[in-house]
């Protein structure tokens, strides 16, 4: 006990590149874009960018700054109560870049910005109205905090014109205090989700879970009965990650096979898609797995 727990073999695999991955990563150059795929150096890059059978392109692009006002415990995110203003002219700029960029598939996510009056829900449908107008075509995600429970602010997104509506529990029910920054709880994440498809029941909900972190099996049997009970659509489950020596220690590595088998108790469940193993992260290969599910 106490001791960091050595990495297992099925972490350390390279991962393939997919055909589209050069010709985004030479165009992105001048666009001005905060990938998190390159910034938090994704190990997914090759497959999200590239794209698999559906050669759908996925980039999941950070708005509203690198500065969040709250804490959780598995993240890097720098923190502060008053990070800089917003800049009011990102969401056209950002819809601009992305849509010269040709992706097919955008995740559009951000800090928490507890700070502002809205949490920075305008702006996000912001963004995602000036990206339809400008490429209907493109498959939009948004990846939204909990607005602090805010409902019209959640509302202001899931009326935008995206197409998929994510926003993360992180982890079971029992572990959200320990894990998650305390204006953060399960039940205010479980009513955004549940708001979402009140409001806009043609968009698919989506969350993500991390693993590693503690939970029983029966605490991640019953979290994943909950989201379902709740209307969520999409789930994700990786594996939890240390960031760097201060953040949470990892628990326990969850085997490739324990991952198969959460795959096959969502599916069972009904989730219109889950993704599940090791290296799965909330936006994983995402435009993928949309068409693949959604053309079935
Ligand atoms: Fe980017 Fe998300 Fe894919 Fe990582 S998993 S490469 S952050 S889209
Ligand atoms: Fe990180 Fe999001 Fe928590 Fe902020 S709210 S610390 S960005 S996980």
């Amino acid at each position: 006990k106490g001791e960091r727990l050595r990495l297992p073999p099925w972490l350390k695999t390279e991962i393939p590149i997919g055909k589209n991955f050069n010709r985004l990563k030479n165009t992105l150059r001048d666009l001005k874009l905060h990938t998190v795929c390159e910034e938090a150096r994704c190990p997914n890059i090759g497959e999200c960018w590239g794209g698999g059978e559906y050669a759908t392109a996925t980039a999941t692009i950070m708005l509203m700054g690198d500065t969040c006002t709250r804490g959780c415990r598995f993240c890097s995110v720098k923190t502060a109560r008053k990070p800089p203003p917003l800049d009011p002219d990102e969401p056209y700029n950002t819809a601009k870049a992305i849509a010269a960029w040709g992706l097919d598939y955008v995740v559009l996510t951000s800090v928490d910005r507890d700070d502002l009056a809205d949490g920075g829900a305008e702006h996000f449908a912001q963004t995602v109205s000036h990206l339809k107008e400008r490429n209907p075509n493109i498959l939009v995600e948004c990846l939204t905090p909990d607005f602090r429970g805010d409902l019209l602010a959640v509302e202001k997104v899931a009326l935008s014109g995206l197409d998929v509506y994510a926003h993360n529990v992180e982890t079971v029910r029992e572990l959200q205090r320990y894990v998650r920054d305390p204006r953060a709880n399960f039940d205010q994440s479980l009513a955004v989700l549940r708001h979402v498809k009140g409001v806009n029941p043609s968009i698919l909900t989506k969350t993500s879970i991390m693993l590693g972190l503690g939970e029983t099996d029966a605490q991640i049997h019953a979290t994943l009965k909950e989201l379902r009970d709740s209307d969520v659509d999409c789930l994700t489950l990786g594996q939890y990650m240390q960031p760097t020596k201060r953040h949470l220690k990892v628990e326990e590595y969850i085997t490739p096979e324990m991952f198969a088998h959460w795959e096959k108790v969502g599916q069972e469940m009904g989730f219109v898609y889950t993704a599940s193993g090791p290296l799965v992260r909330s936006s994983y290969k995402a435009g993928e797995f949309f068409l693949k599910n959604l053309l079935k």
